[in-house]
């Protein structure tokens, strides 16, 4: 049996959401007629207290759609220099948009408010426009950590003053949430336009959802179509989802704690530098020098552990509904047992 910690994503339905899928009622979606799209569309808008939701095949396309509604051709929008919108979006900022990102150091990959403003640019014919703020809950690239709910309103706070819009990149928006005990109406209140992702921790095979208001979700469809993101019978897809919202939210926790796991195990293995604190479901952690990143990955692979090298001497492991308690106690075992 394989352990595969590369990603969240690795997901395989489960029984009860394949039937739920096989029971799916559907209809054509680019004429707004598939029941079960609309259900789990009304059902996330509900949710969040957001007048509206759009569901697209990934999260990649409901940031890039929020990004291209938000902005102008020559705009700019801010973001931190780890965030996925910036890294692994292939370029769509400049591609779809024709915007320039501001990159922000921020702290393991949230920005505070102070950081914001001081890169606003004031309003001349020479300045390129700051349209947009950007932020990620949790950030991936730096090991899942996550934002102070304080924080983000002194940061919408700063954009309503400046007029700037408040996208959030919340692919692992639920792993924050639990640990935070913030209710999704909260962020719904904070943010112009929220991205999630099904696909993740959720555990659905496929899918992610922008909200906002109906206004920005009416332009978004339009732009979900230019991007060939408009599916026909997709409610088999949104069922999967609705299954997977009302079903695998609370269980995250296990996610969290399998991670802190690992990260204990971790600890005592010599041949390791440093561990980014472990906050959710993601570890990232540097191997000593004379180690290669893939020898490690290599060592693992042997018990049957898949985990992925994540630049230099850095590894990422993901835990997930797939890789349970006692498949993560096994990847300790494995992990203290490694020689080099
Ligand atoms: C996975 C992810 C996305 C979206 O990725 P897709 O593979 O396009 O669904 C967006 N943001 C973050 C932070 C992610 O981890």
């Amino acid at each position: 049996m394989i352990i595969d910690l590369r990603s969240d994503t690795v997901t395989k339905p489960s029984a009860a959401m394949l039937e739920a899928m096989m029971n799916a009622p559907v209809g054509d979606d680019v004429f707004a007629e598939d029941a079960s799209v609309n259900e789990l569309q009304n059902f996330a808008a509900e949710l969040f207290g957001m007048e509206a939701a759009l569901f697209c095949p990934s999260g990649t396309m409901t940031n890039q759609i929020a990004i291209k509604a938000h902005t102008q051709p020559g705009d700019e929008l801010i973001c931190d220099t780890a965030s996925h919108i910036y890294n692994y979006e292939g370029g769509g900022i400049a591609f779809n948009s024709g915007v320039q990102a501001r990159l922000v150091n921020g702290d393991r990959g949230r920005l505070n408010a102070k950081q914001i403003e001081t890169v606003i640019n004031p309003n001349f014919d020479w300045l390129t426009k700051t349209s947009l703020v950007s932020l990620e809950n949790t950030v991936n690239r730096a090991g899942g950590s996550i934002y102070e709910t304080a924080e983000i309103q002194l940061i919408k706070d700063l954009c309503l003053k400046r007029n700037l819009g408040l996208h959030l990149d919340g692919a692992r928006l639920f792993n924050a949430l639990v640990v935070t005990n913030d209710s999704p109406k909260l962020y719904g209140q904070l943010f112009d336009s929220i991205s999630i992702c099904l696909s993740k921790g959720l555990g659905a095979p496929v899918g992610s959802l922008l909200l906002g208001n109906q206004e920005f979700i009416n332009k978004s469809r339009r732009i979900r179509k230019v991007f060939g993101g408009g599916m026909r019978q997709a409610g088999i897809l949104a069922a999967a989802g609705l299954y997977a919202l009302k079903n695998n939210f609370n269980r995250l926790h296990e996610d969290h704690e399998n991670a802190r796991m690992i990260e204990s195990a971790l600890k005592k293995c010599s041949f390791i530098k440093s561990i980014m604190p472990v906050e959710t479901n993601i570890i990232i952690f540097e191997l000593i020098e004379g180690i290669e990143a893939n020898h490690f990955v290599h060592k693992m692979k042997e018990n049957n552990i898949l985990c992925t090298g994540f630049g230099g001497q850095s590894i990422r492991m993901v835990t997930h509904l797939d890789a349970p308690t006692n498949m993560c106690t096994k990847v300790c075992e494995a992990i203290s047992a490694v020689s080099f």
